[in-house]
């Protein structure tokens, strides 16, 4: 499905540039997990590109997930915490 977007430049306070701004935001997790498509990792930076607002947004966000991937212990969760929270789930399903 192609859906055309257009940016409106210098026009930020424009509902279009909202729509866009919005759409941008709503891609930015799937950018920053490498998950995008082609065509929507296109959009996404053609429009931080242009929006200022949006460049800053990702910066904090992907700033944010450096720090906290880098923070975190690459080792997988110790397995009894894995099997503790399981039954929890478990028994937590059980009582639904
Ligand atoms: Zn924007």
């Amino acid at each position: 499905m192609e859906r055309t977007l257009t940016v409106v430049k210098g026009g930020d306070t424009s509902d279009e540039h909202g729509r866009v701004c919005g759409a941008a935001r709503a891609l930015m997790q799937t950018v920053l997990d490498n998950e995008a498509l082609a065509g929507q990792a296109d959009f996404f930076w053609g429009h931080v590109m242009d929006c200022e607002h949006c460049a800053k947004t990702y910066a904090k966000e992907k700033a944010f997930l450096e720090v906290f991937r880098t923070r975190m212990p690459k080792k997988s969760c110790p397995k009894n915490i894995v099997e503790g929270i399981r039954s929890k789930i478990r028994i937590a399903k059980l009582k639904e």
